[in-house]
Protein backbone atom coordinates (compact mmCIF):
# COMPACT_ATOMS: atom_id res chain seq x y z
CA UNK A 1 0.00 0.00 0.00
CA UNK A 2 1.25 3.32 -0.75
CA UNK A 3 1.64 5.51 1.97
CA UNK A 4 -0.70 8.89 2.58
CA UNK A 5 0.27 11.94 1.61
CA UNK A 6 1.48 14.34 4.64
CA UNK A 7 -0.41 17.07 4.97
CA UNK A 8 -0.32 17.87 9.15
CA UNK A 9 2.70 19.88 9.47
CA UNK A 10 1.14 22.35 11.71
CA UNK A 11 0.61 19.64 14.16
CA UNK A 12 4.68 17.99 13.10
CA UNK A 13 7.20 17.81 10.83
CA UNK A 14 9.60 14.83 9.71
CA UNK A 15 13.16 15.36 11.19
CA UNK A 16 15.25 16.57 8.18
CA UNK A 17 18.32 14.35 7.78
CA UNK A 18 20.59 16.76 8.11
CA UNK A 19 19.65 17.46 11.50
CA UNK A 20 19.50 13.65 12.53
CA UNK A 21 23.24 13.20 11.02
CA UNK A 22 24.38 16.01 13.36
CA UNK A 23 22.32 14.24 16.63
CA UNK A 24 23.76 10.91 16.08
CA UNK A 25 27.40 10.89 17.95
CA UNK A 26 25.61 12.79 20.51
CA UNK A 27 23.49 9.85 21.31
CA UNK A 28 26.15 7.51 20.85
CA UNK A 29 30.02 7.81 21.43
CA UNK A 30 29.48 11.87 22.84
CA UNK A 31 27.40 10.84 25.06
CA UNK A 32 28.75 13.22 28.22
CA UNK A 33 26.86 16.15 30.02
CA UNK A 34 27.76 19.58 29.67
CA UNK A 35 27.23 20.13 33.70
CA UNK A 36 30.40 17.60 33.70
CA UNK A 37 33.52 19.76 33.82
CA UNK A 38 36.16 17.18 34.81
CA UNK A 39 36.29 15.45 31.65
CA UNK A 40 36.52 15.22 27.50
CA UNK A 41 32.19 14.02 27.38
CA UNK A 42 31.55 16.64 29.19
CA UNK A 43 33.34 19.26 27.69
CA UNK A 44 32.36 18.18 24.26
CA UNK A 45 28.78 18.29 25.20
CA UNK A 46 29.28 21.50 26.42
CA UNK A 47 30.90 22.98 22.96
CA UNK A 48 27.66 21.23 21.03
CA UNK A 49 25.01 23.32 23.59
CA UNK A 50 27.19 26.41 23.05
CA UNK A 51 26.98 25.99 19.13
CA UNK A 52 22.83 24.90 19.26
CA UNK A 53 22.52 27.72 21.37
CA UNK A 54 24.38 30.16 19.12
CA UNK A 55 22.26 28.71 15.89
CA UNK A 56 18.87 29.35 17.69
CA UNK A 57 20.00 33.26 18.80
CA UNK A 58 20.93 33.99 15.73
CA UNK A 59 18.23 32.70 13.77
CA UNK A 60 15.52 35.40 15.98
CA UNK A 61 17.88 37.78 16.05
CA UNK A 62 18.78 36.95 19.58
CA UNK A 63 22.10 36.97 22.08
CA UNK A 64 23.05 33.64 22.64
CA UNK A 65 22.84 34.04 26.54
CA UNK A 66 18.99 35.46 26.02
CA UNK A 67 17.86 31.00 24.56
CA UNK A 68 16.90 28.65 27.75
CA UNK A 69 16.47 24.87 26.45
CA UNK A 70 13.67 23.46 27.42
CA UNK A 71 11.35 19.92 26.57
CA UNK A 72 9.58 21.73 24.29
CA UNK A 73 7.19 24.70 23.25
CA UNK A 74 3.96 23.85 26.12
CA UNK A 75 6.88 24.16 28.88
CA UNK A 76 8.17 27.11 27.35
CA UNK A 77 4.79 28.38 27.31
CA UNK A 78 3.78 27.37 30.70
CA UNK A 79 7.21 28.88 32.17
CA UNK A 80 6.88 31.89 30.23
CA UNK A 81 3.45 33.04 31.56
CA UNK A 82 4.00 31.27 35.09
CA UNK A 83 7.29 32.26 35.25
CA UNK A 84 6.67 36.21 34.65
CA UNK A 85 3.11 36.17 36.52
CA UNK A 86 4.90 34.75 40.11
CA UNK A 87 7.73 36.87 39.87
CA UNK A 88 5.84 39.85 39.15
CA UNK A 89 3.33 38.99 41.28
CA UNK A 90 3.33 41.76 43.68
CA UNK A 91 4.16 44.13 40.68
CA UNK A 92 0.27 43.67 39.31
CA UNK A 93 -2.04 40.85 38.69
CA UNK A 94 -3.20 41.34 35.06
CA UNK A 95 -2.42 39.62 32.24
CA UNK A 96 -3.53 40.22 28.68
CA UNK A 97 -3.93 37.56 25.23
CA UNK A 98 -6.12 36.16 23.42
CA UNK A 99 -8.90 33.54 22.40
CA UNK A 100 -7.08 31.53 19.77
CA UNK A 101 -3.81 30.84 21.65
CA UNK A 102 -2.89 27.48 21.92
CA UNK A 103 -3.76 25.23 25.10
CA UNK A 104 -0.43 25.80 26.69
CA UNK A 105 -1.22 29.29 27.15
CA UNK A 106 -4.25 29.25 27.46
CA UNK A 107 -4.55 26.53 30.56
CA UNK A 108 -1.39 28.56 31.99
CA UNK A 109 -3.64 31.34 32.19
CA UNK A 110 -6.41 29.32 33.82
CA UNK A 111 -3.92 28.33 36.37
CA UNK A 112 -2.77 31.53 37.18
CA UNK A 113 -6.52 32.60 37.65
CA UNK A 114 -7.08 29.96 40.55
CA UNK A 115 -3.63 31.72 41.92
CA UNK A 116 -5.84 35.21 42.14
CA UNK A 117 -4.34 36.54 38.76
CA UNK A 118 -6.89 38.53 36.29
CA UNK A 119 -6.45 37.43 32.53
CA UNK A 120 -8.20 39.47 29.70
CA UNK A 121 -8.74 36.82 26.81
CA UNK A 122 -9.27 39.22 23.86
CA UNK A 123 -11.56 38.52 20.82
CA UNK A 124 -10.34 38.11 17.51
CA UNK A 125 -12.33 39.30 13.84
CA UNK A 126 -13.55 37.00 11.35
CA UNK A 127 -9.91 36.46 9.79
CA UNK A 128 -8.57 35.60 13.29
CA UNK A 129 -6.63 38.82 14.14
CA UNK A 130 -6.41 40.09 16.99
CA UNK A 131 -6.54 44.60 17.38
CA UNK A 132 -3.49 45.97 18.59
CA UNK A 133 -5.97 48.88 19.65
CA UNK A 134 -7.90 46.57 21.80
CA UNK A 135 -4.64 45.55 23.20
CA UNK A 136 -4.14 49.05 23.98
CA UNK A 137 -7.31 49.74 25.43
CA UNK A 138 -6.93 46.56 27.83
CA UNK A 139 -4.53 47.63 29.85
CA UNK A 140 -4.25 48.66 33.40
CA UNK A 141 -1.95 49.87 35.90
CA UNK A 142 -2.10 46.10 37.22
CA UNK A 143 -0.64 44.34 33.56
CA UNK A 144 2.38 42.85 33.77
CA UNK A 145 2.87 40.75 30.63
CA UNK A 146 1.05 40.48 27.26
CA UNK A 147 0.69 37.05 25.10
CA UNK A 148 0.08 37.16 21.91
CA UNK A 149 0.71 34.26 19.28
CA UNK A 150 2.73 35.14 16.06
CA UNK A 151 0.78 32.64 14.18
CA UNK A 152 -2.24 30.59 14.84
CA UNK A 153 -1.55 26.88 14.18
CA UNK A 154 -5.05 25.75 12.55
CA UNK A 155 -5.66 28.86 10.36
CA UNK A 156 -2.11 30.38 9.70
CA UNK A 157 -3.24 33.92 10.56
CA UNK A 158 0.09 36.36 11.53
CA UNK A 159 -0.70 38.61 14.30
CA UNK A 160 0.21 42.37 13.98
CA UNK A 161 3.02 41.36 16.35
CA UNK A 162 5.23 44.75 15.69
CA UNK A 163 2.06 47.09 16.12
CA UNK A 164 1.39 45.45 19.12
CA UNK A 165 5.13 45.21 20.18
CA UNK A 166 5.58 49.26 19.59
CA UNK A 167 2.29 49.94 22.26
CA UNK A 168 3.44 47.29 24.80
CA UNK A 169 7.44 49.31 24.92
CA UNK A 170 5.58 52.43 25.29
CA UNK A 171 3.83 51.01 28.88
CA UNK A 172 7.28 49.25 29.83
CA UNK A 173 5.02 45.86 30.26
CA UNK A 174 6.72 42.41 29.30
CA UNK A 175 5.54 40.82 25.44
CA UNK A 176 5.86 37.47 25.06
CA UNK A 177 4.89 35.11 22.14
CA UNK A 178 4.48 31.70 20.72
CA UNK A 179 6.28 31.41 17.74
CA UNK A 180 6.45 27.84 17.34
CA UNK A 181 4.81 28.02 13.99
CA UNK A 182 6.59 31.29 12.69
CA UNK A 183 10.31 30.28 13.81
CA UNK A 184 12.36 29.05 10.74
CA UNK A 185 9.04 29.81 8.30
CA UNK A 186 8.66 33.24 7.89
CA UNK A 187 10.33 36.46 9.18
CA UNK A 188 10.81 36.36 13.31
CA UNK A 189 13.35 38.62 14.85
CA UNK A 190 12.54 39.73 18.43
CA UNK A 191 14.07 42.99 18.24
CA UNK A 192 11.75 44.14 14.70
CA UNK A 193 8.59 42.28 17.00
CA UNK A 194 9.92 44.64 20.22
CA UNK A 195 9.57 40.94 21.89
CA UNK A 196 10.79 39.94 25.40
CA UNK A 197 10.01 36.27 25.25
CA UNK A 198 9.42 34.12 22.59
CA UNK A 199 8.90 29.98 22.48
CA UNK A 200 10.22 27.63 19.95
CA UNK A 201 9.58 23.90 19.16
CA UNK A 202 12.02 21.94 17.81
CA UNK A 203 9.50 19.02 16.09
CA UNK A 204 7.54 21.84 14.45
CA UNK A 205 10.45 22.84 12.22
CA UNK A 206 12.40 19.44 10.92
CA UNK A 207 14.08 19.25 14.24
CA UNK A 208 13.24 16.11 16.83
CA UNK A 209 10.45 15.90 19.71
CA UNK A 210 10.58 16.79 23.46
CA UNK A 211 12.99 19.84 23.08
CA UNK A 212 12.41 23.73 22.90
CA UNK A 213 13.36 26.95 23.85
CA UNK A 214 12.59 30.00 25.53
CA UNK A 215 13.88 33.37 24.42
CA UNK A 216 14.28 35.72 27.25
CA UNK A 217 15.76 39.46 26.73
CA UNK A 218 18.61 40.05 29.04
CA UNK A 219 18.12 43.54 30.04
CA UNK A 220 14.56 45.99 29.48
CA UNK A 221 16.53 47.67 30.79
CA UNK A 222 16.63 45.59 33.99
CA UNK A 223 16.95 41.55 34.42
CA UNK A 224 13.41 39.98 33.76
CA UNK A 225 12.68 37.89 36.63
CA UNK A 226 11.52 34.74 35.78
CA UNK A 227 10.14 32.36 38.49
CA UNK A 228 10.76 28.46 37.60
CA UNK A 229 8.90 25.65 37.42
CA UNK A 230 11.17 23.25 38.11
CA UNK A 231 13.54 22.94 41.21
CA UNK A 232 16.52 21.36 41.11
CA UNK A 233 20.79 21.60 40.07
CA UNK A 234 19.91 25.03 38.68
CA UNK A 235 21.05 24.31 35.11
CA UNK A 236 20.55 27.06 32.39
CA UNK A 237 21.27 29.94 34.41
CA UNK A 238 18.78 28.28 37.63
CA UNK A 239 15.67 28.97 34.83
CA UNK A 240 15.45 25.21 33.97
CA UNK A 241 16.94 22.28 36.01
CA UNK A 242 17.68 19.54 34.63
CA UNK A 243 20.46 17.84 32.99
CA UNK A 244 20.38 19.23 29.57
CA UNK A 245 18.78 17.08 26.24
CA UNK A 246 22.05 16.87 24.62
CA UNK A 247 20.66 15.48 21.12
CA UNK A 248 18.43 17.06 21.29
CA UNK A 249 19.48 19.89 22.00
CA UNK A 250 21.52 19.58 19.19
CA UNK A 251 19.43 18.82 16.46
CA UNK A 252 17.13 22.09 17.69
CA UNK A 253 20.30 24.32 17.10
CA UNK A 254 21.18 22.72 13.14
CA UNK A 255 17.12 22.94 12.52
CA UNK A 256 17.59 26.45 13.49
CA UNK A 257 20.39 27.07 11.22
CA UNK A 258 19.15 25.26 8.26
CA UNK A 259 15.97 27.55 8.74
CA UNK A 260 17.62 30.70 8.60
CA UNK A 261 19.46 29.75 5.29
CA UNK A 262 16.13 28.24 3.83
CA UNK A 263 13.11 29.71 4.88
CA UNK A 264 12.90 32.78 2.28
CA UNK A 265 12.92 30.39 -0.53
CA UNK A 266 10.92 27.76 1.05
CA UNK A 267 8.28 29.90 2.07
CA UNK A 268 7.86 31.51 -1.89
CA UNK A 269 7.84 27.85 -2.54
CA UNK A 270 5.05 26.93 -0.34
CA UNK A 271 3.23 30.22 -0.85
CA UNK A 272 2.94 29.14 -4.67
CA UNK A 273 1.97 25.51 -3.79
CA UNK A 274 -1.12 26.73 -0.87
CA UNK A 275 -2.49 29.28 -3.34
CA UNK A 276 -2.80 26.39 -6.18
CA UNK A 277 -4.21 23.92 -3.50
CA UNK A 278 -6.80 26.67 -2.99
CA UNK A 279 -7.47 27.81 -6.79
CA UNK A 280 -7.82 24.22 -7.41
CA UNK A 281 -10.21 23.07 -4.84
CA UNK A 282 -12.05 26.48 -5.19
CA UNK A 283 -12.31 25.97 -9.12
CA UNK A 284 -13.96 21.92 -8.26
CA UNK A 285 -16.12 23.00 -5.21
CA UNK A 286 -18.69 25.38 -4.53
CA UNK A 287 -19.67 26.43 -0.58
CA UNK A 288 -15.95 26.13 0.29
CA UNK A 289 -14.58 28.67 2.41
CA UNK A 290 -11.02 29.68 3.41
CA UNK A 291 -10.55 29.91 7.35
CA UNK A 292 -7.80 32.35 8.32
CA UNK A 293 -6.65 35.58 6.87
CA UNK A 294 -6.50 35.21 3.25
CA UNK A 295 -3.03 36.80 2.34
CA UNK A 296 -1.49 37.31 6.31
CA UNK A 297 -1.12 33.58 6.85
CA UNK A 298 1.39 31.05 7.28
CA UNK A 299 2.71 30.08 3.88
CA UNK A 300 2.06 26.12 4.49
CA UNK A 301 -1.52 26.72 5.93
CA UNK A 302 -4.50 25.53 4.18
CA UNK A 303 -7.72 25.52 6.27
CA UNK A 304 -11.10 25.26 4.55
CA UNK A 305 -14.53 24.56 5.47
CA UNK A 306 -16.46 22.51 3.11
CA UNK A 307 -20.15 23.14 3.90
CA UNK A 308 -22.33 20.06 4.29
CA UNK A 309 -19.44 18.04 5.20
CA UNK A 310 -18.79 16.66 8.58
CA UNK A 311 -14.88 17.36 8.75
CA UNK A 312 -13.73 14.43 10.53
CA UNK A 313 -15.58 12.38 8.81
CA UNK A 314 -14.03 13.71 5.65
CA UNK A 315 -10.34 13.26 7.18
CA UNK A 316 -11.44 9.71 8.48
CA UNK A 317 -12.72 8.66 5.24
CA UNK A 318 -9.12 9.88 3.12
CA UNK A 319 -6.74 7.20 3.39
CA UNK A 320 -4.65 8.93 0.78
CA UNK A 321 -4.01 11.83 2.47
CA UNK A 322 -2.93 12.49 6.38
CA UNK A 323 -4.70 15.57 7.71
CA UNK A 324 -6.47 16.86 10.73
CA UNK A 325 -9.15 18.87 11.83
CA UNK A 326 -7.13 21.83 13.62
CA UNK A 327 -5.20 21.31 16.69
CA UNK A 328 -3.90 17.66 17.39
CA UNK A 329 -5.55 18.45 21.59
CA UNK A 330 -8.58 19.14 20.17
CA UNK A 331 -9.39 16.78 17.52
CA UNK A 332 -8.50 13.82 19.91
CA UNK A 333 -12.08 14.43 21.85
CA UNK A 334 -14.09 15.49 18.87
CA UNK A 335 -14.57 19.20 20.74
CA UNK A 336 -15.21 21.43 17.84
CA UNK A 337 -12.54 24.03 17.45
CA UNK A 338 -12.30 27.20 19.80
CA UNK A 339 -10.28 29.14 17.14
CA UNK A 340 -12.67 29.05 14.31
CA UNK A 341 -15.74 29.56 17.13
CA UNK A 342 -13.79 32.40 18.37
CA UNK A 343 -13.44 33.86 14.65
CA UNK A 344 -17.10 33.63 14.63
CA UNK A 345 -18.02 31.02 12.23
CA UNK A 346 -21.23 29.22 12.25
CA UNK A 347 -21.54 26.16 13.99
CA UNK A 348 -21.99 23.78 11.34
CA UNK A 349 -18.85 25.80 9.02
CA UNK A 350 -16.46 24.67 12.46
CA UNK A 351 -17.89 21.18 11.87
CA UNK A 352 -17.20 21.24 8.25
CA UNK A 353 -13.38 22.15 8.54
CA UNK A 354 -10.27 20.56 7.69
CA UNK A 355 -6.61 21.74 7.71
CA UNK A 356 -3.85 20.86 5.27
CA UNK A 357 -0.44 21.73 6.52
CA UNK A 358 1.89 21.80 3.78
CA UNK A 359 5.87 21.33 4.38
CA UNK A 360 9.48 21.47 3.02
CA UNK A 361 9.24 17.89 0.79
CA UNK A 362 5.67 18.78 -0.20
CA UNK A 363 5.43 18.47 -3.45
CA UNK A 364 3.40 20.04 -6.64
CA UNK A 365 1.92 15.85 -7.61
CA UNK A 366 1.35 16.03 -3.83
CA UNK A 367 -0.91 19.28 -3.92
CA UNK A 368 -2.99 18.27 -7.25
CA UNK A 369 -2.91 14.50 -5.94
CA UNK A 370 -4.81 16.10 -2.48
CA UNK A 371 -6.77 18.40 -4.45
CA UNK A 372 -8.44 15.25 -6.42
CA UNK A 373 -8.71 13.18 -3.63
CA UNK A 374 -10.79 15.82 -1.68
CA UNK A 375 -12.79 17.01 -4.64
CA UNK A 376 -13.99 13.81 -5.27
CA UNK A 377 -14.50 12.74 -1.48
CA UNK A 378 -16.28 15.81 -1.01
CA UNK A 379 -18.83 15.28 -3.80
CA UNK A 380 -19.24 11.60 -2.33
CA UNK A 381 -20.08 12.79 0.87
CA UNK A 382 -22.26 15.61 -0.22
CA UNK A 383 -24.23 13.34 -2.83
CA UNK A 384 -25.68 11.93 1.08
CA UNK A 385 -25.70 15.47 2.93
CA UNK A 386 -29.31 17.09 3.20
CA UNK A 387 -27.96 20.15 4.50
CA UNK A 388 -26.28 20.50 0.95
CA UNK A 389 -28.73 19.37 -1.03
CA UNK A 390 -30.30 22.50 0.73
CA UNK A 391 -27.21 24.63 -0.01
CA UNK A 392 -27.28 23.68 -3.41
CA UNK A 393 -31.33 24.27 -4.22
CA UNK A 394 -30.34 28.17 -2.62
CA UNK A 395 -32.57 27.20 0.43
CA UNK A 396 -30.05 28.87 3.16
CA UNK A 397 -26.96 30.64 1.86
CA UNK A 398 -23.83 30.84 4.15
CA UNK A 399 -21.83 33.90 5.22
CA UNK A 400 -17.97 33.53 4.12
CA UNK A 401 -15.86 34.46 1.41
C1 LIG B 1 2.73 22.51 18.80
C2 LIG B 1 2.52 23.82 19.42
C3 LIG B 1 2.84 24.04 20.78
C4 LIG B 1 3.37 22.95 21.67
O1 LIG B 1 4.67 22.60 21.33
P1 LIG B 1 5.33 21.25 21.91
O2 LIG B 1 6.78 21.42 21.61
O3 LIG B 1 4.70 20.13 21.15
O4 LIG B 1 5.04 21.19 23.35
C5 LIG B 1 2.64 25.30 21.28
N1 LIG B 1 2.16 26.30 20.53
C6 LIG B 1 1.84 26.14 19.24
C7 LIG B 1 1.32 27.28 18.45
C8 LIG B 1 2.00 24.89 18.64
O5 LIG B 1 1.66 24.73 17.36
Amino acid sequence: MKRPIYMDHQTTTPIDRDVLEVMMPYLTDQFGDPASRSHAWGWAAEEAVDRARDQVATLIGAQPEEIFFTSGATESDNLAIKGIARAYNGQGRHIVTQQTEHRAILDSCRTLEQEGFTITYLPVDRDGLVDPEAVRQALTKQTILISIMHANNEVGTIQPLAEIGAIVKARGILFHSDAVQTVGKIACNVDDLQLDLLSISAHKMYGPKGVGALYVRKTRPRRIKITPLLDGGGHERGLRSGTLNVPGIVGLGKACEIGARVWPEEGERLTRLRERFVTGIRQGLDHTYLNGHPTQRLPNNVNLSFAGVDGEALIMGMTEVACSSGSACTSTTLEPSYVLKAMGLDDALVHAAVRFGLGRWTTQDDVDATVQTVMSRVKRLREMSPDYAMLARGIVSRPGR
